[in-house]
């Protein structure tokens, strides 16, 4: 039976995970999404349409790259890139949310919300809109207002409102609160593009079928360029999206294994991470309309998670995901933020590329792992996104002074 074959009486359940806790005034909106989406996926010229609209607006398909100067500097298995970075805005997220548009024009709905957390997924969300003509409300934490500001000011500039949400935390959590809300209020005429494999369903099930495109590409890709198929698949997990992507495209394939990445930050303990599955820190419990591990205390409070990668920052996991690292199929580890430094270094030096932070980290599960590999073997890693974004991050990682300067140099001319 296929992951979304649900047992009567299971729809939305992945095992124990997932299922959908949601205020029941939306069940009728919810319901409508889902009837929508059913109808598409079972409508072969729905998927062709998605396709075709990546091929001409995002480089579709994006390829897969092999890393020679990296194996052999690590001198075990070959090593392979699925290059996500090279989608428009950067990431793996435009594919969710383009397909997502799609669907929203089929609801026959105009208004378009999200919640984002580091601001990726709400600046494709807003690019997104300005290219098919929706009109788009982005919810974010006030402190993720203040320390994202480029984000920000690129999804204002598309012509998206910014509302800084200035409840709780001030982060995520407190966006996705304030994002229901609004949907309560305006289901009508607004979508929800929700922006990673979780909440309730069908919101995983819709983002692991656009996310696929990933996995059907690159499992023919690398086909072609090697004659076979890798040993392991490697990809980061926040909330799971690309993960999803990469991994469905050798699920079937039980001679392949696959693993999935989580922020170590700054290694096991409460507080120091966000590696909900590779580390014993999280629990399992429901909040934010799904069931799943989340990394709470006893009372079900949430608690603060830290990672170099803001994208992985995240106190939930896919349900999806939960319940394949349960039945043994998708294995978990960590990466901690000092191995995702110099994991970086290393892949700029040797092949001129610029993971994202938050791809870094299925580098160094990749890296550590090849290194014990035989030279005949190979690993395929997502590079969910490109580290463009991060340079601010980096520098400071790095201590570059003569980046500080160009910063202080920018402050000085604002204040003159
Ligand atoms: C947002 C993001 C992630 C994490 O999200 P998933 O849903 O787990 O894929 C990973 N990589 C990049 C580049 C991102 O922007």
């Amino acid at each position: 039976m296929g992951l979304f074959d649900f047992e009567d009486g299971k729809e939305g359940y992945y095992g124990e995970f997932g299922g959908s806790f949601l205020p029941e005034i939306l069940t009728s909106t919810v319901n409508e999404l889902r009837d929508c989406f059913y109808d598409c996926k079972d409508d072969p010229s729905f998927w062709n349409e998605f396709v075709e609209l990546m091929h001409n607006y995002s480089g579709r398909p994006t390829p897969v790259t092999h890393l020679k100067n990296l194996s052999e500097k690590l001198g075990g298995a070959q090593i392979f890139a699925k290059r996500e970075d090279l989608n428009h805005t950067g990431s793996h997220k435009v594919n969710n949310v383009m397909g997502q548009g799609l669907l929203c024009k089929r609801l026959g709905k105009t208004r378009v919300i999200a919640e984002t957390g580091a601001g990726q997924h709400g600046f494709a969300t807003a690019t997104m809109s300005a290219r098919m003509g929706f009109d788009c409300t982005i919810y974010m934490g006030a402190v993720d207002v203040a320390r994202q500001r480029p984000n920000v000011f690129w999804m204002e500039n598309l012509g998206a409102t910014v509302v800084a949400v200035e409840d709780g935390q001030k982060t995520l959590k407190d966006a996705i609160n304030e994002c229901l809300r609004d949907w309560v209020t305006n289901m009508s005429t607004t979508h929800y593009a929700l922006g990673t494999a979780c909440g309730p369903h069908p919101f995983p099930e819709i983002v692991s079928y656009f996310q696929r495109i990933i996995g059907v590409e690159a499992r023919d890709q690398f086909k072609a360029l090697t004659g076979k198929l890798p040993d392991k698949v490697f990809a980061c997990v926040g909330g799971g999206s690309n993960a999803m992507g990469l991994f469905q495209g050798f699920i079937e394939d039980d001679g392949v294994e696959l693993v999935a990445s989580e922020a170590g930050g700054s290694g096991p303990g409460l507080g120091q991470h966000a590696a909900r599955l590779a580390y014993d820190d999280a629990t399992i419990g429901v909040a934010q309309g799904y069931k799943t591990y989340f990394i709470q205390n006893d009372d079900g409070n949430m608690q603060d998670t830290h990672s170099v990668a803001a994208g992985l920052d995240y106190v939930g996991v896919s349900p999806i995901l939960a319940h394949l690292k349960k039945t043994g199929r998708v294995r978990f580890e960590a990466a901690t933020d000092k191995e995702v430094s110099e994991t970086l270094r290393l892949v700029m030096s040797t092949e001129g590329l610029i993971p994202a932070l938050e791809s870094t980290h299925g580098f160094v599960a990749a890296c550590r792992e090849a290194a014990t590999m035989d030279k005949s073997q190979s690993v395929l890693v997502n590079m969910s996104g490109r580290g463009d974004k991060d340079i601010f991050t980096v520098a400071d990682a790095l201590i570059d002074e003569h980046w500080k300067q160009f910063i202080r140099n920018k402050a000085d001319e604002y204040d003159a």
